[in-house]
């Protein structure tokens, strides 16, 4: 039986996406009702576009790969934390 030694790749993009709000909560800005923009942590000056609807990130990870990627969760977990002011 194979040991599973390897974290699940969902579970380390979440643990991501959180490690990159604590990092950089502050420079996730909302651009649209459901569209974010989030910097990367491994690309300086880099961002990259999420859409939540779609689950959609512009970065290659979500682009190629069509993974939900550390930036969607952390776009994610500044919508619930920001609550809309309408
Ligand atoms: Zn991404």
């Amino acid at each position: 039986m194979a040991k599973r030694t390897i974290a699940n790749p969902e579970t380390t993009r979440e643990v991501r996406g959180r490690d990159l709000f604590r990092e950089r909560g502050s420079e996730i800005v909302r651009v649209g009702p459901h569209c974010w923009v989030v910097p990367s942590r491994t690309k300086p000056g880099v961002e990259c576009g999420v859409d939540l609807v779609l689950g959609f990130c512009t970065c290659p990870v979500s682009v190629y790969n069509h993974k939900v990627c550390s930036h969607v969760f952390a776009a994610e977990i500044a919508s619930a934390k920001r609550t809309c002011r309408s």
